[in-house]
């Protein structure tokens, strides 16, 4: 166990893209509830709620105006129109967490993932999960019958262009079993927060220990 002060480790934005279907959700969900440093960013959307779906839990659900108003007025750190829907990730409570040393769970498009990575550099983490198959993810597709068969297709479609840049992320975990995809993401999310780089007041307890009589 370590005594460093929480405060003193510099947060990070982690980015975990996943076709859908392949567990996304659930994965990121339980990450957040199971970590009081990491907060999940709540998008803005102007697409509409699925049944289930709370504003403010799950998304921001906004229209077409109040989105074009949010991004005029620069409030969004990325956005990006998916599937003919606008997505956007607020900015403000995102440098709200930052500031208070805190980390930040993206659970965006691979567009956008790669747009904050840009602006954040190093204190962005991107993950990519990947299903056991296609076929695999179709069928998963199909079981939660939220989509037509054209944007079933357009998913699939768009999952074998994102695989193929499977090189572009820091990190891949391939959840074909829940339990052992969540230890993956965890073990990835805490040795992340223990890098050298984020915890600066190594740096004094060094020179401390450097001072110390032996
Ligand atoms: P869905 O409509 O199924 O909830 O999301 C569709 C896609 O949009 C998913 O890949 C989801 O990760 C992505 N997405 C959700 N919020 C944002 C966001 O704020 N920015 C970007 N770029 N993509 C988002």
């Amino acid at each position: 166990m370590s005594n460093k002060p929480a405060h003193k480790t510099r947060g990070l934005l982690l980015m975990v893209v996943a076709p859908s279907g392949v567990g996304k959700t659930s994965l990121t969900r339980r990450l957040v509830a199971d970590h009081n440093d990491l907060h999940l960013s709540i998008s803005a959307t102007t697409r509409d709620p699925r049944p289930g779906e709370h504003d403010g839990r799950d998304y921001h659900f906004v229209s077409q105006e109040q989105f074009a108003l949010m991004k005029l007025k620069d409030e969004f750190l990325e956005s990006a129109e998916v599937y003919g829907n606008h997505y956007g990730s607020p900015r403000g409570p995102i440098m709200e967490a930052l500031e208070r040393g805190e980390s930040v769970l993206f659970d965006i498009d691979f567009q956008g993932a790669m747009k904050v990575h840009k602006q954040a550099g190093a204190d962005s983490v991107l993950v990519y999960i990947l299903p056991p198959s296609l076929a695999e993810m179709s069928r998963r597709l199909h079981a939660r019958s939220q989509d037509s068969e054209a944007v079933i297709h357009q998913r699939l479609a768009r999952a074998k262009d994102e695989v193929a840049a499977w090189e572009q992320f820091d990190y891949v975990i391939l959840n074909d079993d829940f339990d052992r995809a969540y230890s993956d993401l965890a073990h990835i999310y805490h040795a992340e927060r223990q890098k050298r780089a984020r915890n600066p007041w190594i740096g004094d307890l060094v020179q401390d220990l450097l001072k110390e009589e032996i």
